[in-house]
């Protein structure tokens, strides 16, 4: 299928690993060219030069904290004109719900609320006064049903899933789409990271430990960075304009609902 959008200009947040590299690749596999942003100069560079290697577009690769005011600014400055934007950020640590003081509440709703929304912010007026845009923020499974250990993330994601709902249908007449998608668990660094809290807590090695939270999804495994990109590009796309304020969940079953 032709994604329509050859040349469309997109700015992925968090994307040289992960569910936002999956993401740039889908996107720069259908002629996005790319602003590509992460922490890590050294990794953001090379996965900035094998994606316009493998996809023939250009990427632009911009090293900085997109959760830090400054680290966003410098992000804003070099994307420009963006038509598509996808949100993401490192997710905030495992814990128990009486761990937690308000500067570790407040770091998380910074990373994983109010990061996303500024950037929505600073860029959808544009998309609207252009007639088109696309947005899709990565939030988590946890929105649907919260996961115990991660009270922070429940937290902090619950509260941008309320300011899409209400936004997305604000903007939506303007030919802006903007979504949110939810990652049940997929095989990254995340997912590694997460294993490696169980298996300590558990006393298992953490091969262990993934493959008994295999056991429980449906599919019998973990998802692949490779097929939450293509349904973040399929958002993105232009067939995509009537899906508004929708927060799909990518989690092979794992969530237990009926819709
Ligand atoms: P990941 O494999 O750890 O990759 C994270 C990517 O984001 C890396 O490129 C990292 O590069 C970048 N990054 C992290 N913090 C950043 C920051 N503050 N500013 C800029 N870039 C940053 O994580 P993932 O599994 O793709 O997860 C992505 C998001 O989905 C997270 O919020 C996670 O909590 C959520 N999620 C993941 C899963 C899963 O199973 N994987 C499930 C549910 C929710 P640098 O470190 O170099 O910055």
């Amino acid at each position: 299928m032709d994604l329509g959008i050859r040349g469309r200009r997109a700015l992925v947040c968090a994307g040289s690993k992960g569910l936002g590299r999956g993401c740039a690749e889908a996107l720069a596999e259908a002629g996005c060219d790319l602003v590509l942003n992460a922490r890590g100069a050294e990794a953001l560079e090379t996965a900035a030069r094998d994606i316009a290697g493998r996809h023939g577009v250009r990427v632009v690769p911009v090293a900085a904290d997109i959760t830090d005011t400054d680290g966003r600014a410098k992000v804003l400055a070099a994307a420009g004109a963006i038509d598509i934007l996808v949100t993401n950020a490192g997710g905030p640590p495992p814990g128990l719900w009486t761990d937690w003081s308000r500067e570790d509440f407040l770091r998380a709703i910074d990373a994983n609320m109010l990061t996303p929304i500024a950037l929505m912010q600073a860029l959808v007026p544009a998309m609207a006064a252009r007639g088109w845009g696309r947005v899709v923020n990565i939030t988590s499974q946890a929105v649907r049903a919260p996961i115990p250990v991660l009270g922070l993330s429940n937290t902090a994601r619950a509260g941008l899933t309320g300011f899409v709902a209400g936004m997305a249908r604000q903007v939506a007449g303007q030919g802006v789409a903007v979504n949110n998608l939810l990652p049940g668990i997929h095989a990254t660094d995340r997912a590694v990271a997460l294993d490696a809290g169980v298996a300590r807590a558990e006393n298992i090695g953490p091969e262990e430990a993934a493959a008994r939270r295999a056991k429980t999804i449906p599919a019998g495994r973990y998802g692949t960075a490779a097929e939450f990109g293509a349904m973040c590009a399929f958002l993105c796309s232009r067939h995509a304009g009537f899906i508004v304020g929708q927060n799909i969940l990518l989690d092979g079953g794992a969530t237990n609902l009926t819709m």
